[in-house]
């Protein structure tokens, strides 16, 4: 029997970008795509989760957020629960991103606290490994992408939903990206611990390469093995940009 395959996936991450008037790329690319053959989502700012999801309603196009606190509620100013991302309309959250490990301090730990209190509340965690360019140069990155799967990752996962990102640090914001060799080896590494650690069903969990996916490189990044998708930031801006890698991802 031939292994599941993943569906695809085209996430964009507007992180600290966006204010109502910024709907309007988002309502744009909904009517681009009203029928798209990949599943498509936006994870704006938390201010913006649900208007741009009122904004979204029936289209296809599913709004996430960009992080959640690990408890259901408390006293924790500042912070949104999952249950909190759903209210407002979320069906996914990014977990994880590099930018909140090294600005907030997250652990592979903290991740996996958060992954349980998405999971539990019904969302999808978008969960985010990568390595640094030091690690990378030191040959490590295959074992930090490892560590950081082991240990970002829980036990109970709902494999129907969980959805990993794979960002070398080194290659967000910046223009620069792996080879395509380099991508490979770390997408079918993570594919054969993933599938090591849960069975058969990881076959299905969609993995994305994110770090300076543009329209003019998405089409090769999405010819490479195991790469269902993309984690797109500066590029999912604006329905002009984002529209372009929906296509490749349709087309690949
Ligand atoms: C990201 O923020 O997850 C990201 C990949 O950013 P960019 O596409 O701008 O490199």
């Amino acid at each position: 029997m031939s292994a599941q395959k993943a569906r695809k996936l085209a996430a964009g991450n507007w992180k600290m970008n966006g204010i109502k008037a910024s709907l309007a790329e988002a309502t744009a690319l909904a009517e681009m795509f009203p029928e798209p053959k990949v599943d498509i989502l936006l994870c704006p700012p938390a201010t913006l989760v649900a208007p741009m999801a009122a904004a979204l309603f029936g289209s296809k196009v599913d709004v996430g957020g960009q992080d959640c606190h690990m408890k259901a509620s408390g006293a924790h100013t500042g912070d949104i629960s999952a249950e909190m991302l759903v209210d407002a309309g979320a069906d996914y959250v990014i977990l994880g991103h590099s930018e909140r490990r090294a600005d907030h301090g997250e652990t592979d730990h903290i991740v996996a606290e958060k992954t349980i209190a998405a999971t539990m509340a019904g969302l999808a965690p978008v969960v985010c490994v990568g390595e640094t360019l030091e690690q990378r140069e030191a040959g490590e990155t295959l074992g930090v992408i490892r560590k950081q799967l082991s240990a970002s990752l829980p036990d109970a996962v709902d494999l129907e939903k969980l959805v990993i990102a794979y960002e070398p640090v080194w290659a967000i914001g910046t223009g620069k990206i792996p080879t395509l060799e380099q991508i490979a080896e770390v997408h079918d590494d993570m594919r054969a611990t993933l599938v090591d650690r849960y069975g058969d069903g990881a076959n299905g969990i969609p993995l994305l390469y994110g770090g300076s996916v543009k329209p003019g490189n998405a089409a090769e990044i999405f010819a490479t093995s195991n790469v269902d998708g993309a984690l797109v930031g500066g590029a999912s801006l604006k329905a002009a940009d984002f529209s372009g890698i929906v296509k490749a991802l349709e087309e690949a």
